[in-house]
């Protein structure tokens, strides 16, 4: 079968090869991708920037139908339409998998980066990560189960919001609108943040359910959310575009005893007035990746 392939280390390496297909084990699923997304993360594999342990075929965003089962599962079968999270293997034993908080575990390999994912035909996973996908899900939307339960995680399981809340989504790319989303759903009053060369998907954000969309090179977000918060500041805040300058925005932003989550990722440290953090007894959280009740939930 063709796959995408991270042949070595180094920037690039990255080819289109013929690998035999996978063999499925006993608590294994063998998966037929029918879509899967590219990943920021692809992207940093790209430039050696994220972890991958080469030759790996990579893809991790991805949906399908069962094509085969292990011996020992009898959770799915043929046919069956299903996603499947990203922690391929986790050591089992240390205090984070055994509390089902494994997307933490240091022994973590990540489908299409520590081993072979989905940008191919067949995908073989272990079991317990795999879900099934309902009837109305298309798969092209299948294959957003994983952004979507990484947000999940970060907003609904580690932020917390409460209705009414004001919430400010800063960078409207796609975990950013996913972020709006959810948000909405959680009982939010939702403004997502953008620059000019985002105009089209502060738009998509505004069709997607925002409230409100801000060009903050055209607008003053500090003004507009002062005037929207009797001169507070925002509840929560959920940094979506991973550049020091959306972060420090963001912790301004925010309420005294609000809350800041860190969601997009820098790439290298960042400037930033962190005692704001004392002064102002903010909640400051981040996330990595996601866990089982993130995908129930999602
Ligand atoms: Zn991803
Ligand atoms: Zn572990």
């Amino acid at each position: 079968m063709k796959a995408v392939v991270k042949t070595k280390k180094g920037k690039g390496n990255i080819e289109v090869q013929d690998v035999p297909e996978p063999e499925v084990g006993f608590d294994e699923v063998k998966i037929e991708v029918k879509a899967a997304g590219i990943c920021g993360t692809d992207i940093h594999i790209y430039y050696d920037e994220y972890m991958n342990n080469p030759p790996v075929i990579l893809g991790h965003e991805f949906c399908g139908v069962v094509k085969e089962v292990g011996k020992n599962v009898t959770e799915f079968k043929i046919g069956d339409k299903v996603t499947s999270e990203t922690s391929a293997k986790v050591c089992g034993k240390c205090r984070f998998c055994i509390t089902g908080n494994y997307n933490l575990c240091s022994g973590r390999l990540a489908v299409g980066s520590g081993v072979n994912g989905a940008f191919t035909k067949y995908c073989v996973v272990r079991k317990q990560i795999v879900h099934p996908l309902p009837d109305n899900v298309d798969f092209v939307s299948g294959a957003l189960c994983e952004p979507l339960s990484c947000v999940v995680h970060g907003v609904s399981e580690l932020t917390g919001i409460q209705a009414g809340d004001v919430v400010v989504v800063i960078g409207p790319g796609p975990i950013g609108l996913l972020a709006s989303q959810l948000s909405k759903v959680e009982g939010g009053y939702v403004i997502v943040m953008g620059l000019s060369v985002d105009e089209e998907k502060l738009i998509l954000a505004k069709k997607l359910g925002a409230d409100l969309t801000l060009n903050i090179e055209k607008e003053n977000p500090e003004k507009i959310i002062k005037n929207l918060t009797k001169g507070y500041g925002a509840d929560v805040v959920l940094e979506c575009s991973g550049v020091s300058a959306g972060a420090k925005l963001g912790l301004k932003l925010t309420r005294k005893k609000g809350k800041f989550t860190q969601m997009g990722l820098f790439g290298k440290p960042i400037e930033i007035d962190f005692e704001q953090i004392a002064y102002k007894e903010l909640k400051v959280t981040g996330f990595f990746s996601q866990k089982w009740t993130s995908w129930e939930r999602g």
